[in-house]
């Protein structure tokens, strides 16, 4: 047996940034939107039948067909309005609208506040998100809760709204490597030089702050905490 110190001299690499996805809870928004549904395919199937496939057409046919498409229409509409997946963790609040995911890192917020039963999370630029709390209960807990740590200056909840919010419950969430991030074309904090390849970003663990690989200070620029420099997890 021989011993070889020097190899556990190897630079340890950071860890990844990880996140947790939620999923929303059924309201009494999504079960309407679900019967409203059923309702408006039965009425059209029917009108269908009642219009083109019997023998002898029934003079109600085409105000079936009208309804059940007018009430298909409300449930377009309606859809557009329910709560999306929601994902909280060291890349900041993504929100997922079909294929899309908008994303606000910590670093990037400006305020959290809550309105009218909606945590409302602004960044500094256009952008803005909003989690509804009747779906997104344990997402709305898990931001403040983060973002109270992260970047406490921008948290502008009262102690009587905090206490409503409580305190994380999601420990059967299980937590995922943070894959798909946009940074290419994002200027380094450091630098200002825009970095052109996913790669060669480097994360500030804390706020979420984009870097160029080998640029990365040892204390961010915009949380002021030490910085160990995730890299990107390759999308799959
Ligand atoms: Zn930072």
């Amino acid at each position: 047996m021989s011993s070889s110190p020097a190899h556990s001299l190897k630079k340890r690499s950071p860890r990844a940034r990880r996140e947790r996805r939620y999923l929303p809870q059924p309201t009494r928004q999504s079960r309407l939107v679900l019967g409203l549904g059923a309702v408006g395919s039965a009425v059209l199937g029917a009108g269908v039948y009642a219009q083109w496939l019997l023998v002898e057409p029934k003079p109600y046919g085409q105000w079936l067909v009208l309804a059940g498409a007018l009430l298909l229409a409300a449930v377009l509409w309606l859809g557009g309005t329910t709560a999306h997946p929601v994902r909280v963790g060291d890349a900041g609040v993504g929100i997922e609208r079909g294929s899309e995911l908008t994303r606000l890192a910590w670093c990037e917020l400006e305020s959290v506040k809550l309105t009218q039963g909606l945590l409302l999370l602004g960044g500094k630029g256009q952008l803005s998100l909003s989690l509804p709390l009747d779906a997104h209960a344990l997402a709305a807990a898990r931001v403040l809760a983060e973002a109270t740590r992260r970047v406490p200056q921008v948290v502008q909840l009262s102690e009587e709204e905090r206490r409503r919010l409580g305190t994380p419950q999601d420990g059967a969430v299980p937590q995922h490597e943070v894959v798909g991030v946009q940074v290419a074309g994002k200027p380094c904090a450091a630098t200002q030089r825009p970095i052109a390849f996913e790669q060669d970003a480097r994360f500030c663990l804390n706020c979420g702050e984009v870097y160029l690989k080998g640029k990365l200070p040892s204390q961010c620029v915009s949380c002021g905490q030490a910085t160990d420099g995730a890299a990107p997890t390759e999308a799959g």
